[in-house]
């Protein structure tokens, strides 16, 4: 179902975040070497605490027992956030490298059907169809979603909030990207810069970028100058050309943010 909420485009919000891809070339400081980089930082004493964590089963892995019932566990933004901070990502691993980038991809695909409002970035755009899905099928904040996720090597959109779950029918988009934006902060890193691309047949876009834009920067807290979104047709081929679905991919690096 359709969420029936957001009858008008979002204006852009002012929260700007200071980040280290924003300032200017002249103060930013010289990148560490990249051996020293990818060095273990690991004391003893952390491998013995990495030691302790591989004998315990871990809670994101899928496909067991385990797993579903950890899903299950996911079922509010809280609950998410549990399940997933109490998880060693892989920032967190003692033994992994602490990385002053990250890079992320996301991609999403929604069916186009009748009956449905068409939301893309927070932005509910006139048109005969809408996408298909169990939220309110946001195909741009899906990805960009899973693109943050991606980035911080984190279980994906659809394995932290379950289409098979009541509490996300209909829900807005908006919790989705928020949850990743704060599991980002949560581990030091800010959005560097982010490029999307939505691809759809039918409606033309265009008209709609810049509140589409000003919305996403105001759901990551960045900088408009940080945060691109193009949108082209399919050429009239496939099923998006068809007017059947419609697509969307992103890339965003993440750096390490000021301090963390
Ligand atoms: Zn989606």
């Amino acid at each position: 179902m359709a969420s029936e909420r957001r009858a008008t485009p979002r204006s852009a919000g002012a929260r700007g975040t200071t980040i280290l891809a924003h300032t200017p070339k002249t103060n930013v400081p010289a990148p560490p070497p990249i051996k020293k980089l990818l060095q273990p930082r690991a004391s003893q004493q952390q491998q013995q605490q990495k030691q302790q964590q591989q004998q315990q089963p871990h809670p994101r892995r899928m496909g067991g027992a385990a797993s579903r019932s950890s899903r299950r566990t996911v079922a509010t933004p809280a609950a998410a956030a549990a399940a997933v901070d109490a998880a060693p990502a892989a920032s967190a691993d003692a033994t992994a490298p602490v990385l002053p980038f990250r890079v992320g991809h996301g991609f999403d695909l929604h069916r186009l059907a009748e009956g449905y409002k068409l939301i893309i970035g927070g932005v509910e755009i006139p048109h005969t169809k809408g996408c298909e899905a169990h939220s309110d099928g946001d195909v741009l904040l899906h990805t960009v979603t899973d693109a943050l996720l991606g980035a911080l090597a984190l279980p994906d959109i659809g394995q932290l909030f379950p289409d098979t779950d009541p509490e996300w029918r209909g829900a807005s988009s908006d919790t989705f990207l928020l949850e990743a934006v704060r599991l980002m902060r949560a581990r030091g890193y800010a959005v560097g810069n982010l490029d999307a691309t939505i691809i759809a047949q039918r409606p033309k876009l265009s008209p709609h970028k810049d509140s589409i834009r000003a919305n996403l920067c105001r759901l990551l807290g960045a900088d408009a100058s940080a945060v691109n979104v193009k949108a082209k047709t399919h050429e009239r081929v496939d099923s998006i050309g068809e007017e059947r679905s419609i697509a969307c991919h992103a890339v965003v690096l993440l750096v390490r943010a000021a301090g963390a």
